[in-house]
């Protein structure tokens, strides 16, 4: 962004430079246009020039060259004139352009042709009267031909006059003046003649000029209204009578003018155009580039941070922390990894709702971040789980000293909206480089630490050890050997009978699950079930118990045996799995078998691990008229007081108390006071654990209901149980 600012002027500076240049070419293109317009104005003005002074010369020069020719023939006539008349109007008919012909012997006007319109000038004096008293007296002395004009004349009209002197025996000792024979032009019929006129029209200036006669200064004969231009063009007229010059002028300076504004005007707008499209060309990578810029942080922001917690997530933590570890490798430091998830904390998720539960998770970020130092980092991994990265310690005791703050931390009670929470969480923890120095490596052996931690209980850190790793690796190897084992059906349901302690009979069987390994022979549950619970096997395993269980039932019916009740047992992962009931309930349709013939085991742990979905589940259950039983009664929390606000059927004592309720009297009152407790909240009561006839007599002695032992049987295949025999007591055979 900073970058982008710096730029800002830079592309000032360009668009400035542009700006100037565009305007100078455009200056320079308008200066060129002004002078290719006066170029091309002088050249116009040079072939109108040229042309209009040869048609002027050609008529002057005939004019002026037939005064010529009339004094040859008065010469020729020695002063006789009688011809005049006829000659002359020859002369004007043959050459044209001729107002008239004069002959003034001794100066005086004697003889005009024309003589219409002229009669007045006849008798004038030309040699001593005014204007032409000058010019007049100078051709004689030097008997050259002149001309006179422009000359207002006393018949009216300007014109220009040729006068040709005349001497008789020219050369010879006798020569004499005779007089003078003039022509005269018409000014304005000459310039008719030409289209000077037109050109005045279209705006041209024009003047006919000839140098006076012995001075300097000339002497205009003709010229346009408006006086000369500043473009002009001169031709020369070459005549008899000397050089006369017409120059033809065009005003242009307004048309230069009004050419050179618009040229300046168009090149500083075309400047300034340019100049905007410019700088927009330029800014725009700028923009884009900050842009880009922004929208990169935005969505790096969005894809590396969680919107809950504001916290760096998962993500954050594989891209950059392998760059962090290669540091701290370069710098021979140690760091640690301690990954941790709140105890149970599904259970405020279920219980108040995610709302509360995101709040909650917010509160503990904000107090992980309170207690990070400046090289340390932490993340939230997802759902409850967080990672703190220690960047820079000393030992494994800072980290585990660490590990006790965040114990403290999140053990400190949550108010929140007139509610409390009191949260723990398990931690494990893995030292930089010494357990690892990739990412995967260590997440991995934190994780193991993790799990180790919540093994020993929750609510403490464990530090990890090479032979965390061998566990799992046996975790693994047997979560591999079980699902073999249940894909080749390798367990098998064995059955131990209950019975009604006053009638003797068998009333019904646990079904117990055993595992017939190929190589190992019968494995009992209590190798296999832990590993079960811990890799959620136990559902499908579970699962496969209930459908065999109640097949056989189907199968005792098919053979015509009794009706039994059939206890199986659940485990805690099956209580909290959704399909649960409408699976059990699909296997008592399609093998046709009561729900009164099957009932269900539980834990009271089991139970207390979430009790309020445990309730709803076993409600359900219930109402199917499936049997309830709460199994290994007394070792768990021994509460009473839950039972009464659970659905059950059935309590089972565990055989701790059993075994020893014939020599202690602490145990034989417990057993009688749960049996009297039990039947005041109508639930029956089972021992289990009666091996001896003594402590079956004295369980009936206090009204329990049923027993489980070996003093009957152990638990048997199918087949056994089917051809069991009636129990029959030695005491009261004999
Ligand atoms: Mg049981």
């Amino acid at each position: 962004m900073k970058q982008a600012r710096l730029k800002q002027p830079l592309a000032l500076v360009i668009v400035s430079i542009a700006f100037c240049f565009i305007v100078l070419l455009g200056g320079y293109w308008t200066q060129s246009a002004s002078n290719s317009i006066v170029h091309q104005k002088s050249s116009i003005l040079n072939g109108l020039s040229r042309s209009q002074a040869s048609a002027l010369e050609r008529r002057l020069a005939s004019a002026f060259t037939s005064a010529k020719i009339m004094s040859y023939e008065v010469e020729l006539h020695n002063g006789d004139s009688p011809w005049f008349d006829s000659y002359a109007n020859r002369l004007i008919e043959s050459i044209g352009g001729i107002e008239n012909i004069q002959l003034a012997p001794n100066g005086i006007i004697e003889k005009i042709y024309p003589l219409a319109g002229n009669e007045t000038a006849i008798g004038l004096d030309i040699i001593n009267s005014t204007p032409y008293h000058e010019t007049t007296q100078q051709a004689i002395i030097t008997k050259k031909m002149i001309a006179i004009g422009p000359v207002p004349l006393v018949q009216g009209g300007v014109a220009v006059i040729t006068r040709a002197p005349i001497y008789l025996n020219q050369g010879q000792d006798n020569e004499s003046f005779w007089g003078l024979a003039s022509t005269l032009v018409y000014l304005d019929d000459l310039i008719d003649a030409t289209q000077l006129k037109e050109l005045e029209q279209d705006g041209y200036q024009y003047e006919l000029w000839r140098p006076h006669n012995d001075k300097v200064e000339r002497v205009t004969l003709s010229s346009s209204a408006e006086s000369l231009g500043e473009l002009r063009s001169s031709s020369q007229l070459v005549l008899p009578v000397g050089t006369w010059t017409l120059t033809i002028s065009q005003n242009i300076a307004d048309e230069l003018a009004s050419n050179q504004f618009k040229g300046y005007s168009v090149s500083v707008i075309i400047g300034f155009l340019l100049s905007i499209a410019l700088y927009a060309l330029l800014i725009q990578p700028l923009r884009l580039s900050k842009l880009v810029k922004e929208k990169t942080a935005a969505l790096e922001d969005l894809a590396y941070r969680d919107p809950l917690t504001s916290l760096p997530n998962r993500r954050y933590l594989q891209d950059n922390l392998p760059n962090t570890l290669y540091k701290n490798q370069l710098r021979s430091r140690i760091s640690a990894f301690i990954y941790f998830d709140l105890d149970n904390f599904k259970r405020i998720n279920d219980t108040v709702g995610h709302d509360i539960g995101d709040q909650v998770l917010v509160i503990i970020a904000e107090r992980l971040n309170a207690l990070k130092g400046i090289s340390d980092q932490v993340v939230r991994l997802g759902g409850d789980e967080f990672g703190i990265l220690l960047g820079d310690i000393k030992s494994t005791e800072e980290a585990e000293a660490f590990a006790t703050k965040i114990l403290k931390s999140v053990h400190n009670p949550i108010k929140f909206n007139q509610r409390e929470f009191t949260l723990s969480t398990s931690l494990g923890i893995a030292m930089i480089p010494e357990h690892g120095y990739d990412l995967v490596t260590i997440m991995q052996n934190a994780d193991m630490a993790l799990y180790h931690a919540k093994q020993l209980g929750k609510n403490q850190y464990s530090l990890y050890t090479e032979s965390m790793k061998v566990n799992t690796y046996n975790t693994i190897k047997a979560e591999d050997d079980l699902s073999q084992a249940l894909r080749n059906q390798e367990f098998v349901l064995y059955y131990q009978p209950q019975f009604d302690l006053q009638t003797n009979r068998v009333i019904g069987a646990e079904a117990l699950v055993r595992w017939n390994h190929p190589d190992k022979g019968l494995i009992f549950p209590n190798e296999f079930i832990p590993v079960a619970e811990k890799t959620g096997q136990i559902v499908e395993l579970g699962h496969w118990v209930i459908e065999t269980g109640i097949a056989y039932l189907a199968e005792r019916k098919k053979a015509g045996l009794s009706d039994i009740l059939l206890h199986i047992n659940l485990a805690s992962q099956q209580l909290a799995d959704p399909r649960f009931v409408s699976h059990v309930e699909k296997l008592l349709i399609q093998y046709q078998v009561p729900a009164r013939q099957l009932g269900f085991e539980i834990t009271e742990t089991d139970i207390l691990e979430d009790i309020k979905l445990a309730k709803s589940l076993l409600q359900t259950l219930k109402q199917m008229g499936i049997c309830i039983a709460i199994d290994d009664f007394g070792t768990g929390y021994s509460s009473l007081a839950q039972l009464k606000n659970l659905p059950v059927d059935l309590l089972k004592i565990d055989r701790h108390f059993v075994r020893d309720i014939t020599e202690d009297e602490n145990d034989r009152n417990i057993v009688e006071a749960i049996i009297a407790m039990a039947h005041k909240l109508n639930i029956k009561v089972l021992a289990e654990g009666i091996e001896t006839r003594q402590q079956w007599q004295m369980l009936a002695d206090f009204q329990c209901d049923f027993g489980q032992g070996f003093y009957v049987s152990r638990a048997v295949s199918a087949e056994d149980f089917n051809k069991a025999p009636p129990i029959v007591h030695h005491d009261q055979e004999t």
